[in-house]
């Protein structure tokens, strides 16, 4: 039988507003949008579909993702690792955001002991704090990340 995962008491999280995960470090580089993501934040912008990627996103291994600051010139004096929606560490575009944010922090590279600790509970503020995500919560927002 395989072992419980580490998150089996499940976790608590409440997002604490430290916009450090719209932060990029690492290999954490990209803001990755769903199909979905990419319509509803057109009609956000009242953009088509086509002027909404060619303005804000970028593509790497086949996957869409966000462009970063520095191929906005009017983005000169935004933080280079931050992303380009961050306005005083709060989301800009909060409603319309994508589900790779939406899912934070229960992204499937985050869901082991180690990689856990390293990338989520040693600089998230919000673990550990507000409501309580069961194992099943969990697993279900893990499987849509992975849509
Ligand atoms: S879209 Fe919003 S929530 Fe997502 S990384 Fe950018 S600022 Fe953060």
């Amino acid at each position: 039988m395989p072992r419980p995962p580490f998150y089996a008491d499940g976790i608590r999280f409440e997002c604490q507003g430290s916009g450090k995960c719209c932060t990029s470090r690492g290999t954490y580089g990209y803001v990755y949008l769903t199909r979905k993501d990419q319509l509803r934040m057109a009609e956000y912008f009242k953009l088509t579909l086509k002027d909404f990627l060619r303005r804000y996103c970028g593509k790497k291994d086949g996957h869409v993702h966000l462009k970063n600051p520095e191929d906005f010139p009017e983005l000169k004096n935004h933080p280079v690792s931050d992303c380009i929606f961050l306005k005083n560490n709060a989301c800009s575009i909060y409603e319309a955001r994508p589900e790779h944010c939406r899912t934070w922090p229960f992204w499937p590279e985050h869901m082991s002991p180690k990689a856990w600790n390293k990338e989520v509970a040693s600089f998230c503020p919000g673990i550990g704090k507000g409501k309580l995500y069961s194992e099943s919560e969990i697993r279900e927002i893990l499987a849509r990340s992975e849509e």
